[in-house]
């Protein structure tokens, strides 16, 4: 059975990543505009670091604000 391939769909909007450049993140891949805090609407593009949860991107002060909790 053929496979289709949908790694180059955003983990953000879902859309095909036809950009050049894209983010690689939580074994993921997104626009470079897609990958941004849930909680706070931080763009991540220039973290080196982000985290993930229950499916949902954080800044590294909101995940540590949520583990917390
Ligand atoms: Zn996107
Ligand atoms: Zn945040």
């Amino acid at each position: 059975m053929l496979k289709e391939v949908v790694e180059e769909d955003c983990a953000g909007c879902h859309s095909r990543i036809t950009d050049r450049f894209y983010l690689l993140a939580v074994d993921r891949q997104w626009h470079l505009g897609c990958l941004q805090c849930s909680e706070c609407k931080l763009s991540l593009d220039t973290e080196v670091t982000c985290y993930s949860r229950h499916g949902n991107i954080y800044c590294k002060h909101d995940y540590y604000r949520y583990v917390s909790l």
